[in-house]
């Protein structure tokens, strides 16, 4: 087997964050006809490199096999499309954006964020490669490129005329194992004066919560703001803001622009959480050292709780099949011997059984139809918006049970 090394910086990998064992991918749903196929399993083995302190996984599997057929829709999630709703009106007042403007996002999923940018009339273009997903934003007359992006692909966008004065990509930056393309593209597809926002889940968040589900095939990097702000340095593009978001259990939304025009001053914010960084050690290689074995612990604490349910002869649901839960599930060991089955929205997930586990994925009438003691919230950063919508499970007695940080039951 070759070396290892950093996919940013190409420095040997040595130093483990943490090691997960074999998973599946989170995202490979499997259909009845399946059941009793064989499932392949890679390892979800995290590094930190020594030399520029990037969190990153190898890439075991090829984006293509991962992100052409996607059964993540984006607009399933309501608050995420409302997330969505106020991005677009604060960037298009922020930036001055009119209908003379070209926005680009990048991963633009089912159109749930760009549909709000072509509302205001300014002109939009989605860049996707999971061709299901770009399908139903085009249906939503969001135009939709079905490409991977990177240099290539600025480079044909750029011939054709096209620069854009916002680039956007919420969650995507994570998702591509050749970040020097990714950035590299973003840098030739931005007008001189134009801006590039950014959302990631932030690393600090993921240590101090023990988030580790949020580790899975599909994220080859788990961002400070110090290691983001080296990658879009070397690709001449300097970071200015940075906004601290609830989403995803605690994100990063950076800004960027040329280094070579810097029309926007860096703000206090920024300074701020750079310093507040610093001061926590992410620049300092013992820092990652702890977080393993809080993973551990998290796992022992999360199966004392559903050991203890199922001896007093409860009855457990899941909430959601989101590509986390199937971290979490896996990772613990958690099959049908706990949880009876699952229920989503998605009806693409409906039917199917989660990868690994094979626990079911049912409707979410199926609740109420078998009143289970507590329900399971895999997508824990949405709890809110879930006891919400199924908190009618209170009227037989049912409590909710959220896994991350650690085990806490809502009544
Ligand atoms: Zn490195």
């Amino acid at each position: 087997m070759e070396a290892k090394s950093c996919l940013f910086c190409r420095a040997p990998l040595r130093r483990t964050f943490v090691d997960l064992g074999m998973h599946p991918l989170c995202e490979s749903y499997v259909s009845e006809d399946n059941l009793n196929q064989m499932e392949p399993f890679y390892p979800l083995h995290v590094f930190v490199c020594e030399q520029c302190f990037l969190v990153q996984l190898q890439e075991y599997v090829s984006p293509a096999d991962i992100f052409t057929e996607y059964a993540y829709f984006s607009s399933y999630a309501d608050s995420w499309v409302q997330h969505a709703k106020r991005y677009t009106d604060m960037i298009v007042e922020r930036l001055k954006l009119t209908a003379e403007s070209f926005v680009v996002e990048l991963a633009s999923n089912d159109g749930y964020l760009l549909q709000h940018f072509v509302a205001k009339g300014i002109p939009v273009l989605g860049i996707e490669p999971a061709a299901n997903v770009a399908k139903v934003a085009v249906e939503k007359q969001v135009p939709t490129l079905v490409k991977f992006f990177g240099v290539q692909t600025a480079r044909d966008l750029v011939a054709d005329g096209k620069r854009a004065d916002l680039v956007l990509g919420n969650n995507v930056l994570a998702q591509v194992p050749d970040i020097n393309d990714f950035v590299g593209g973003i840098k030739l597809l931005l007008a001189p004066q134009g801006v590039v926002t950014i959302e990631f889940p932030h690393l600090m968040k993921l240590m101090e919560e023990s988030q580790f589900d949020t580790i899975y095939h599909e994220h080859f990097f788990y961002f400070s703001l110090m290691s983001a702000e080296r990658i879009f340095a070397a690709h001449g593009l300097t970071l200015f803001d940075v906004e601290e978001l609830p989403t995803h259990g605690g994100s990063l939304r950076i800004y960027g622009h040329h280094a070579e025009d810097k029309i926007h001053s860096v703000t206090e914010r920024y300074r701020e959480l750079a310093q507040r960084e610093k001061s926590a050690g992410v620049e300092r290689l013992d820092t990652y050292a702890t977080f393993a074995e809080n993973v551990k612990e998290t796992k022992r604490k999360l199966l004392e709780f559903l050991i203890e349910a199922k001896r007093k002869g409860k009855t457990i649901a899941g909430y959601g099949a989101p590509g986390k839960g199937n971290t979490l599930l896996n990772y613990c060991g958690v099959r049908g011997d706990f949880i009876d089955y699952t229920v989503d929205r998605n009806t693409y997930k409906q039917g199917k059984y989660l990868p690994g586990t094979h626990i079911p994925i049912l409707p979410p009438e199926k609740i109420r139809e078998t009143k289970p003691d507590y329900v399971l919230i895999l997508p824990w950063n949405f709890k809110d918006e879930i006891m919400d919508q199924v908190g009618y499970i209170r009227e037989w007695g049912g409590q909710f049970v959220v896994p991350i940080p650690e085990v806490r039951v809502y009544s």
